[in-house]
């Protein structure tokens, strides 16, 4: 039964071990509903490891997970279906075109023709991306791709979106812009649960968690934690804690 609380995921005593190492080490966290929260940590720590469990694409060994008011375990369909997810290797069909990836994604989500047809063609406009909507998305600039695949994500208006390193490897100034498309997902009160390996994106989120060899070091806003590690910025306050 879905819960009526101001906590959209909920994560208390979350262990997921592979063999004997253990990923996930104890992890207690909740974040809030419309927030940003960035889920930081250095290369193997176990971001992406808590991020699928979070998703409903796999079992924690044990802990309580409750993701859009729904438990992990017994609720994993509910748990997908209110959720949106872009992955690092984002899953956009290259020989397909921006339309038609946008179609495939809102097929898959069951959605109506008519809701797929109209929020195709808002989202062609937002995105100022009519000129280029036949397009094959292999012909396509990094920072283009990542953003179509944000859209995708968040196409079925899911309550949470989980951004796994969505801005690799592109400039400055195209991830400025993609963090404007997480505010205004923000703002329009979707959840946006977002890793970054980028210190000054985790300046732009509300609160940040930094995990290190599974477990949650740190976790508060950007502020607090700079004067908790006695850091002059978030670069200092990653060094200090993953070192
Ligand atoms: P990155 O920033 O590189 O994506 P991450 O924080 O997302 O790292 P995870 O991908 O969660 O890290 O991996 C955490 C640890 O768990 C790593 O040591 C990884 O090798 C291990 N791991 C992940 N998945 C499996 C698996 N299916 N079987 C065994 N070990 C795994």
């Amino acid at each position: 039964m879905q819960k009526n609380t101001d906590n959209i995921i909920e994560v208390k005593n979350l262990v997921k071990k592979f063999g004997s190492f253990v990923a996930n080490d104890n992890l207690t966290f909740n974040v809030k509903r419309g927030e940003i929260f960035g889920f930081l940590g250095a290369n193997g720590a176990g971001k992406t490891t808590a991020i699928k469990i979070l998703s409903g694409l796999s079992f924690p060994t044990s802990g309580e997970v409750n993701v859009a008011g729904f438990d992990v375990y017994r609720e994993r369909e509910k748990v997908k279906k209110n959720i949106g997810y872009m992955s690092q290797k984002f899953s956009l069909y290259e020989d397909l075109t921006v339309r038609e990836n946008i179609r495939f994604y809102g097929g898959i989500y069951g959605l109506s023709s008519k809701f797929i047809k109209e929020k195709t063609e808002s989202l062609l406009d937002r995105l100022k991306m009519n000129d280029i909507q036949d397009s094959l998305i292999k012909s396509l600039p990094l920072g283009w791709k990542q953003k179509i695949a944000f859209s995708v994500a968040i196409f079925h208006d899911p309550k949470i979106v989980f951004l796994d390193e969505p801005t690799g490897g592109v400039d400055p100034i195209t991830r400025r812009d993609f963090w404007e498309m997480i505010y205004e997902t923000s703002d329009s009160g979707i959840t946006v649960f977002v890793t970054t390996h980028y210190m000054d994106e985790a300046e732009y989120c509300d609160r940040v968690s930094i995990m290190d060899q599974g477990r949650i070091e740190g976790l508060d806003t950007p502020g607090a934690l700079k004067k908790q590690f006695d850091a002059n910025n978030m670069d200092e306050v990653f060094i200090k804690i993953a070192r």
